[in-house]
């Protein structure tokens, strides 16, 4: 059996152009959904993410704005930029790029910007709105495309083994909270794992849905998967490759060809959690808009 592949382009496709719809309505209201992106200092991956941000906003016809700031910034004057940020009423969403530099207390910085404006889900007050099952809070982007791509591809999550490998609090956490809450792609049965849990593989092939994100490139292999089980691949790693023109070419968590002969279903790496995370961020930034009044 060869899984079904999960294509997370075409589904952010989708995603992105009903909030494009949305957008132009609020645009005809006299009001433009905007999001401002922070980033400090000049990280090559993270200026990658956050021009393709910029880019997904402008498609969606919504204002974008990145201010980039020296990696030597004071903590202090990055809070002085949130806060004109949070003040400002033509912003409805900030995100902040992550890592900041060492100097700056990142959680400091993620609790400054104004829970209203907090696209990204990481401020404390809608961390605890996701696990209520609060329906204002903005949900991380990458967990809230999981959840999305499930229900667009007709993946039954109630009363399912789902398996999240990593706890991080982007992914791992907020995407357990997210499947065993009440509705649509949630009334699951949730194990949580990570680096102490015992017996890794024989966990995860009680899986019906199995969601890796731990950061390690082809770890999961088919021994570790149940037969039609779906699997959904959040990790990107870069593996060394000569033949390709940056010199290196990007894998999963996931060892995508053995698991697919034993899946039932199957997310890509790239072309399927990460245009899903994009997509989900313009989503909660035209929420943000919304509930700021705009509706
Ligand atoms: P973190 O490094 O924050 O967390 C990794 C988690 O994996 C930890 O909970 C860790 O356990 C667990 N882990 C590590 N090694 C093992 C192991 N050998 N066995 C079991 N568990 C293990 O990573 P993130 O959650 O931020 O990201 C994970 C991956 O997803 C990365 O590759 C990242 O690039 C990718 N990513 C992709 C996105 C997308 O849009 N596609 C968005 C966000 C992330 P412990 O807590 O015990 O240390």
């Amino acid at each position: 059996m060869t899984a079904r592949l999960l294509d997370g382009k075409a589904l952010a496709a989708q995603i992105r152009a009903e909030v494009a719809e949305g957008v132009a309505t609020m645009v005809a209201r006299g009001i433009r959904p905007a999001l401002t992106v922070v980033l400090v200092g000049d990280d090559p991956a993270s200026g990658v993410y956050v021009r393709s941000k910029g880019k997904a906003c402008r498609e969606a016809g919504m204002g974008s704005d990145t201010i980039l700031l020296p990696a030597d910034t004071p903590e202090a004057e990055l809070l002085a930029v949130i806060d004109r940020l949070n003040a400002d009423v033509t912003v409805h969403g900030i995100l902040i790029q992550m890592p900041v530099p060492p100097h700056i207390d990142a959680d400091k910085v993620l609790r400054r910007v104004d829970p209203a404006k907090d696209v990204d889900g990481f401020h404390p007050i809608n961390v605890g709105k996701v696990v209520l099952g609060d329906p204002t809070a903005f949900r991380p982007a990458t967990p809230y495309g999981i959840q999305e791509m499930l229900i667009r591809s007709g993946i039954e999550t109630s009363g399912a083994n789902a398996v999240v490998v990593g706890r991080s609090t982007l992914v791992g956490r907020p995407m357990a909270s997210l499947l065993m809450l009440p509705g649509p792609a949630g009334n699951a049965t949730v194990t949580v794992c990570h680096s102490r849990t015992r017996d890794l593989p024989g966990t995860c092939r009680r899986a019906d849905i199995l969601i890796v994100a731990i950061g390690r490139a082809n770890f999961i292999g088919a021994d570790a998967v149940k037969p039609g089980a779906t699997v959904i691949d959040v990790g990107i790693n870069q593996l060394p490759d000569a033949t390709r023109p940056r010199g290196y070419r990007l894998v999963g968590d996931v060892e995508f060809e053995a698991v697919r002969e034993v899946a039932g279903a199957i997310t890509p790496v790239p072309g399927g959690v990460g245009p899903m995370t994009i997509a989900m961020v313009l989503s909660n930034t035209l929420q943000a808009a919304t509930l700021q009044g705009g509706a």
